[in-house]
């Protein structure tokens, strides 16, 4: 599917580049450095470039980075590391730069009735410094998400 065959029929707001074509969902771009370092090198060269892609978020969805224009869709398999919202098994990464993973959150929470990750990645922060553009594949900082899913897990614990 290229942009050409796309724009006759279909609204112009869906055919926008950063609508991930194989979920319809959109996504977010992403810095040429977060392709370079993330997508497998196989893969990578295999790339016109790297520039222009984004990220997709759907959890169902095999695709990772995805640039319409070039029509270029770099699936799970084609990514170095694991991309936490599109797994569900052990281990789930949520802090790609110092290594925060789904079951050490829900642990610490079992056994003290919460979590420190946002404090210990954020302290992290200040003395090593992030590298998120390299590490998360969204490109982005973390912390929301992991603030999302440590709210998440203490309401589930609260209405058991
Ligand atoms: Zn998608």
């Amino acid at each position: 599917m290229s942009q050409v065959e796309h724009s006759c029929c279909c609204p112009a707001e869906t055919c926008t580049s950063s609508v991930c074509w194989v979920c319809g969902n959109p996504g977010t771009p992403v810095k040429r450095i977060t392709v370079e370092s993330l997508v497998r090198e196989r893969r990578q060269s295999l790339l016109a470039t790297p520039e222009g892609f984004s990220f997709c978020h759907t959890a169902n969805c095999a695709v990772v980075f995805f640039n319409n224009d070039a029509d270029e869709y770099i699936k799970k398999a084609d990514v170095k590391v694991r991309v936490g919202i599109k797994e569900t098994e052990d281990p789930v990464p949520m802090c790609y730069c110092f290594g925060w993973t789904r079951k050490q959150i829900d642990e610490e929470i079992a056994r003290t009735g919460k979590s420190l990750a946002v404090e210990d990645i954020m302290n992290r922060m200040k003395t090593a410094g992030c590298n998120c553009e390299r590490n998360n594949p969204s490109g982005g900082c973390c912390l929301k998400d992991v603030k999302n899913y440590i709210d998440t897990v203490l309401k589930r614990a609260e209405q058991k």
